[in-house]
């Protein structure tokens, strides 16, 4: 399947392969499961139903299957999708922070200005988000609270 890539449908993360694919284990799937409705409502014998109970239950399997490889197909395609777009993201995470234009107020506890907290710099709620750093008492002369998660109070 990958040895030659079939070309991707527009906007899709499958490729008409892989939708075909799709479709045959759905259509077999659904035989199936005729096949053993079929199967097991003319007889009142319970050697013969259950045979075609089986035969149901591997349909249900095969299309259960089908539809895994089919999203497990699309998931991986959207990952290296998203890497050719964004790289690899883990590097270069924190908050991108503004310089504090006072004087004399160097410190790393930053908010935005829609925030209603404000945070340590490497808390995860400004991870990447524009923000600036400030006193505690400047932000919340400001209206801002501490964070309860990072809990800036406790900042130096
Ligand atoms: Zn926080």
């Amino acid at each position: 399947m990958t040895a030659v890539r079939a070309e991707a449908v527009a906007g899709s993360p499958w490729t008409a392969r892989q939708r075909l694919v799709l479709a045959v284990f759905q259509v077999l799937g659904v035989a199936g499961l005729i096949a053993g409705y079929l199967g097991t409502s003319g007889t009142l014998r319970l050697s013969r139903q259950v045979v075609w109970v089986n035969v149901a239950g591997a349909a249900l399997l095969v299309s259960g299957a089908g539809v895994t490889v089919f999203l497990t197909a699309g998931r991986r395609a959207v990952g290296r999708r998203r890497l050719g777009l964004f790289g690899d993201v883990r590097e270069g995470r924190g908050a991108t922070v503004h310089p504090d234009p006072g004087p004399g107020t160097a410190t790393d506890l930053v908010a935005a200005t829609a925030m209603t907290k404000y945070h340590r710099g490497d808390c995860s709620f400004v991870d990447g988000k524009v923000v600036t750093a400030a006193t505690a008492a400047e932000h919340e002369q400001g209206g801002r609270r501490p964070c309860g998660v990072c809990l800036p109070e406790g900042a130096s």
